[in-house]
């Protein structure tokens, strides 16, 4: 098991839905943040479909969700936030979409890429199964000249991403020590009140898991991941 804190320089955070991110990888983001690491995150989906509300349009229920991310996103540091506006649930393992995920590392050149593990046995949900594969994926397509050319003709030069960040796997060999980074981590889900306003006992679960993965390494709250590191 890994804590060997190591701090990228830059971060690509790709994932499905407007809260996952401060589930997952919410501490870690914002201690590389105040680390001095450039934190990007792209949202596939601005979680559309996230309501028990019948009378809640699509387009409501995104423009509130885009919101409350928007809020948790500034509150753990993160430079900035990029919605792609796929449909809720309905992401597909498509070229044209791991191009725009090249697209977007040949644009924010990460040192390290953070998305959800592909790999992760019995995940029922489409999307952060999808997601997963598209950006880890797309990781290769940007690295080599000859995939998407037309993006280097735009001017989008190839970029290779030293290490790749897997959260929510059955495989965790890094653990990232976030004990100074839960209260930010908490604030940054509170934001999200469109999805936890109505669950009891959220706080005391999240903060549970959090201990339950830094005893792993002796630090009283982590967060764990996968890292590949590609040479
Ligand atoms: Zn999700």
């Amino acid at each position: 098991m890994q804590n060997n804190s190591i701090v990228p320089g830059s971060v690509l955070a790709v994932v499905a839905h407007p809260d996952d991110m401060e589930f997952t990888c919410g501490g870690t983001l914002a201690k590389w943040a105040e680390a001095g690491a450039a934190v990007h995150v792209v949202l596939a989906t601005s979680g559309d479909k996230g309501t028990k509300d019948r009378d809640a349009s699509p387009h409501a229920v995104a423009d509130v969700r885009e919101e409350e991310q928007r809020r948790a996103a500034a509150l753990l540091g993160v430079r900035d936030v990029t919605f792609l506006r796929h449909r809720d649930g309905e992401i597909e393992v498509t070229m044209a979409f791991r191009n725009q995920i090249s697209s977007l590392i040949r644009t924010f050149e990460p040192d390290a890429l953070v998305t959800h593990d592909p790999w992760r046995a019995y995940q029922i949900h489409p999307d952060h199964r999808a997601i997963g594969t598209v950006a880890v994926d797309a990781i290769v397509a940007a690295r080599d000249h000859l995939y998407v050319p037309e993006q280097l003709a735009a001017g989008l030069e190839p970029h290779h991403t030293s290490h790749v960040f897997l959260f929510s796997t059955d495989a965790p060999d890094h653990i990232e020590d976030v004990s100074d980074f839960m209260d930010k981590k908490l604030a940054a889900l509170e934001c999200h009140k469109s999805q936890l306003g109505h669950l009891p006992n959220w706080q005391a679960r999240v903060v549970q898991w959090a201990e339950l993965t830094g005893e792993r390494i002796g630090a009283r709250y982590g967060e764990a991941f996968k890292h590949i590191e590609l040479l």
